[in-house]
């Protein structure tokens, strides 16, 4: 995420910070102007109802302004008795995950909100899940909004992309997350119904979260540019022979996606990249009738062992950063070497 002088922002060129101690006190924040709460930098971020945020710590002053704007103030001189600050700002990210209230996509959310970002959280049944995640994204310093919706349904899918504008702001990124797999079977064996909605979650979903994200986020269309994110899968190179050979051609398709709509974006400020987990330690694989898969199987990974939600999410932060920035049309492999 890059910073931007903005000295122009006549609210931040009041502020006069007491140095060396950089201590602002309530009424030095209040200077400012509009803040309705000062924060002890020692206590969890609290969300305040005119959606004013502020902490500090490290010699450093950071302040969320109606949640648009993340001010962090430096000072010029831990010297001078009335440093004028230098004034960086940064706008806050907001980050829409499908899937993102459990597994992967909850960890990915918890991660977004430790960098500042606000995040959209989706999913289509667990409400009790969705509230936690919530709370955990709140309690980690971000904004958080809960939107149930099937990625399935058109309707849904749009309806997702407005709510989650609406409560958080302009949309800058896209986790593109949520999939299922089904019970064990070879191909012989499976009914129409099963392939039907594997690849109804797996291929149209992604596909009609992915053309939402190209309508809202295209410079061409009046979007900011961004991000996009696929969740794809080391079965869609392996093929899960006996197990799951529809979700591995799902998981195909959507690297083939990643590749045909970072070319189609480039040129629109968006980038789209792909990361393909191999085997994570989540509920899927108990929703899948195996619990203990990952564990399992992982034993038997060049890295012997599975894998975790966190360390997907911070391969998934990474491309959504601007330390991604020339990076797209990528699968990057989270796979511990399988
Ligand atoms: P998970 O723990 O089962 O979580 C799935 C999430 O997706 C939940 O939030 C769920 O919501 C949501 N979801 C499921 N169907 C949905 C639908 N139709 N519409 C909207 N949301 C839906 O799964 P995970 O293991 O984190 O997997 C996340 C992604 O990583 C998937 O695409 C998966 O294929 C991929 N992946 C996982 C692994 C692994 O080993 N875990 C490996 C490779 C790839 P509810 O809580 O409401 O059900």
């Amino acid at each position: 995420m890059s910073f931007a002088r903005r000295p122009e922002i006549r609210l931040h060129s009041q502020v006069n910070l007491q140095a060396p101690a950089l201590e602002p006190t309530a009424a030095a924040l209040r200077q400012v102007g509009g803040f309705g709460y000062f924060l002890d930098p020692q206590r969890l971020p609290i969300e305040g109802a005119c959606l004013v945020l502020a902490a500090c710590g490290h010699g450093q002053l950071h302040m969320i302004y109606a949640c648009d704007f993340h001010t962090l103030l430096r000072p010029r001189s831990a010297c001078s008795a009335k440093a004028m600050a230098t004034y960086y700002y940064r706008r806050m990210r907001t980050i829409l995950i499908t899937g993102g209230t459990r597994g992967i996509g909850r960890a990915t959310a918890l991660l977004c909100a430790r960098q500042g970002w606000n995040v959209a959280l989706n999913y289509v049944r667990d409400s009790n899940a969705a509230d936690d995640a919530a709370g955990e994204v709140r309690a980690a310093g971000g904004r958080a909004a809960t939107l149930r919706g099937d990625v399935a349904v058109e309707g849904d899918v749009i309806a997702m992309f407005s709510e989650a504008e609406a409560k958080l702001g302009r949309i800058d990124g896209v986790v593109i997350n949520a999939g299922i797999v089904a019970p064990s079977l070879p191909l012989a064996e499976m009914d129409a119904a099963r392939l039907k909605r594997m690849f109804e979650v797996n291929v149209y979903g992604a596909y009609l979260c992915a053309r939402e994200s190209a309508r809202r986020l295209s410079k061409d269309r009046g979007g900011p540019g961004g991000s996009v994110v696929l969740v794809s899968s080391a079965a869609s190179r392996l093929g899960s022979p006996f197990e799951y050979v529809d979700y591995a051609g799902s998981k195909g398709a959507i690297d083939t996606l990643t590749i045909g709509l970072a070319k189609e974006l480039a040129p629109q400020g968006v980038r789209v990249n792909a990361v393909r987990p191999g085997l994570i330690e989540t509920d899927i694989h108990a929703s899948g009738g195996q619990p203990d898969r990952a564990k399992r199987l992982g034993a038997a990974t060049p890295m012997r062992r599975a894998g975790r939600p966190d360390e997907v999410a911070e391969a998934i932060v990474w491309l959504l950063s601007d330390s991604a920035s020339y990076t797209t049309g990528a699968l990057l492999d989270v796979a511990g070497g399988r």
